[in-house]
């Protein structure tokens, strides 16, 4: 690891100055996934600001009638949170199937969001890779990919964002709260992560001198008929080969509201609220589940090793919804 300074920022103001005069600097929460990158040299940062001890680790009501969630809050704060488990099981679903005990422990909601792809040539800094050096090219496109993404690529770049708890944020209508030296920001979920177009390096739309207060969550939480389905190697402490977050709000068996987002499969949760819109009105059924299915993956490229992502994302979104329907025996 190289050398850096380190300094524990007392307040939001001091962490954001010594952000802005610190180009190279990184914030720095749980550290789970920051130490590990430099680590082996993928982030080098010349100062790292430990932001933890910042007011923001509550879990409170907010204008909208739902609940905001302190960026500084770890995972399993929030996933043990009273108020989550009632009125969020979804997102508690997520967050429980991604990493291990110790870790969500550690992990904080803000860092959880913008933790950075497992690709394995993005790890390894003898190869080629765009996201992490601007230009050098993708190893990946033309090397082992059975863990990258099939929608939304491009040729700079196929890599997935990991994190579970972000699917179930997107299918929720979260928004990310940020404060950075122009003031406060609210930024829709679904705005909140890109595609890598020619800019494989940006993972995310927030401005390199803004920190992360909070996640805000709506008053709707799908509290009935949910699920996250995430189908991975192991059965535990690993990350998506493809995931499926669900919320439904049904009248007998008729869907009168659907929220769809997958995971694993691109460099952002990807929804796309025009299927879901498909889906209103009509009877949980196999025909209309896998219509859905066909219409979330239309555009769907395999690289070679990750074409069997395809049809294991279609199987995977009639599964979750009729699990979220608690109708499996249709199956
Ligand atoms: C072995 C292992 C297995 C894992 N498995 C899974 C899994 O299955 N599913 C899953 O979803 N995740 C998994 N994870 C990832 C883990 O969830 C993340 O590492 C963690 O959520 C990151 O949070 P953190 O607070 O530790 O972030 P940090 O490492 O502290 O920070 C991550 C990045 O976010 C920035 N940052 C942090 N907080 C803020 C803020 N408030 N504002 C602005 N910038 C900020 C930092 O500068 C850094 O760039 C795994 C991790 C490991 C090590
Ligand atoms: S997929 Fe993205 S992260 Fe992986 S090697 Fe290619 S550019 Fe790098």
């Amino acid at each position: 690891m190289n050398s850096f300074t380190y300094s524990r920022a007392e307040n939001l103001e001091t962490a954001l100055q010594e952000k802005t005069t610190s180009l190279e600097g990184r914030f720095i929460a749980g550290g789970t996934n920051l130490l590990d990158l430099m680590k082996v040299n993928v982030e080098q940062p010349s100062h790292v600001i430990d932001i933890r001890h910042l007011p923001f680790n509550q879990i409170t009501g907010n204008d909208a009638g739902g609940l905001r969630l302190g960026a500084l809050a770890t995972n399993a704060e929030t996933a043990y949170n009273e108020q989550i488990e009632n009125r969020y099981p979804l997102l508690v679903k997520a967050i429980l199937a991604g990493a291990s005990a110790q870790l969500r422990n550690r992990a904080t909601n803000g860092g959880n969001s913008l933790q950075r792809t497992r690709c394995y040539y993005f790890y390894d800094t003898a190869t080629a890779c765009n996201k992490r050096e601007p230009g050098s090219g993708c190893s990946a496109i033309n090397g082992f990919n059975r863990i990258h993404a099939i929608l939304g690529t491009s040729e700079s770049c196929i890599a997935v964002h990991p994190s579970d708890m972000a699917v179930a944020l997107a299918a929720l209508d979260a928004t990310v709260k940020v404060t950075g030296p122009n003031g406060e920001r609210t930024i829709p979920f679904l705005e909140f992560h890109r595609l890598p177009g020619n800019t494989a390096h940006l993972d995310n739309n927030l401005d390199p001198d803004e920190i992360i207060t909070s996640i805000d969550l709506p008053a709707k939480g799908f509290a009935e008929y949910n699920t996250y389905l995430k189908l991975r190697d192991r059965a535990s402490y690993a990350f998506a080969l493809v995931s499926v977050a669900v919320g439904l709000d049904l009248e007998g068996t008729i869907i009168k509201e659907a929220r769809l987002a997958l995971g694993g499969v691109a460099h952002k949760p990807w929804r796309l609220p025009e299927v879901e819109a498909s889906l209103v009105g009509k009877e949980v059924n196999l025909e209309n589940l896998k219509n859905a299915a066909n219409a979330l993956l239309a555009g769907a490229k395999g690289y070679g090793h990750n074409n069997f992502k395809i049809e294991l994302a279609k199987r995977a979104i009639v599964r979750a919804i009729l699990q979220a329907a608690k109708m499996e025996d249709l199956t």
